[in-house]
């Protein structure tokens, strides 16, 4: 999404793409506004989110915000708020950036994913457009499908790398390729060690010795990881998806009781 909108920004939209990508940190600060250190609401005004770090699709790369411009030819790019009751400006800039980013997409980052504007939710997000996918998805680890694999990768070992979230991500994709860690809950249990030990070894990944990168989780159960793991396990779970995707047979789906 965030590279898809790198590419309209600099198209002739009448509208300005603001806010993509925002860390877990960037989204816990946001969400501090207005409350206090136990997160007690203390300034409804000052209110802007009601996500936390990792509860925002901003957080994964999946998510921008954008505005219509005051003046197309303003080169500060100042954009304006029309009230989304009355006025049909919002409906139709997202009709333009989906359009966009289904003609940037094709054949080259996202296939097949879906859009999903905020301005249609109980919580009218009017500048919100994301790509369709659950907050209940990314928590089993899941992560929509990309063709631009080294994207990806990169995503994976950057802005992604060091969150709580990476737990989980990693669960899923050992599972995928038939190391199961069990229930994909990001704690680091002896099974999920012993899954990423023996496909670290498998792989021949150059990790000190295998079990090394495992370290004890601290408080949140964050499980650190290297980079060169995680990319392994990016590139054969997108290879894999390449080849089956839109054609999985019932029989490769993973059976039901890796959940136990
Ligand atoms: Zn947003």
């Amino acid at each position: 999404m965030d590279l898809a909108f790198k590419k309209l920004e600099k198209a002739a939209t009448p509208f300005k793409a603001y806010s993509g990508l925002r860390t877990f940190e960037e989204q816990n600060e946001l969400w501090a506004e207005g409350r206090d250190a136990d997160g007690t609401v203390v300034d409804k005004d000052k209110l802007v989110t009601k996500a936390k770090g990792g509860q925002s699709m901003h957080n994964y790369g999946l998510a921008v915000d954008s505005a219509p411009l005051k003046d197309p030819k303003d080169p500060n790019g100042n954009v304006w708020w029309p009230d989304p009751d009355v006025s049909t400006i919002w409906s139709s800039l997202h009709a333009a950036v989906v359009t966009a980013a289904r003609e940037i997409d094709e054949g080259d980052s996202w296939d097949g994913i879906d859009y999903e504007w905020g301005g249609i939710w109980r919580f009218r997000d009017v500048p919100h457009v994301q790509v369709r996918t659950t907050l209940g998805e990314l928590q089993a680890g899941q992560y929509p499908y990309c063709h631009d694999v080294d994207w990806l990768v990169k995503a994976h070992t950057t802005f992604l790398f060091d969150t709580p979230w990476m737990l989980r991500r990693v669960q899923y994709l050992l599972n995928m390729q038939s190391y199961p860690c069990g229930a994909v809950d990001g704690v680091l249990g002896k099974r999920s060690a012993e899954a990423l030990n023996e496909f670290q070894a498998d792989q021949k990944l150059d990790v000190e010795k295998p079990g090394d990168s495992v370290s004890p989780a601290p408080a949140g159960g964050h499980w650190a990881i290297d980079e060169q793991t995680v990319e392994r396990l990016v590139r054969l779970d997108h290879e894999g998806m390449s080849l089956t995707r839109g054609t999985l047979p019932g029989d490769l789906l993973p059976p039901d009781d890796w959940s136990l």
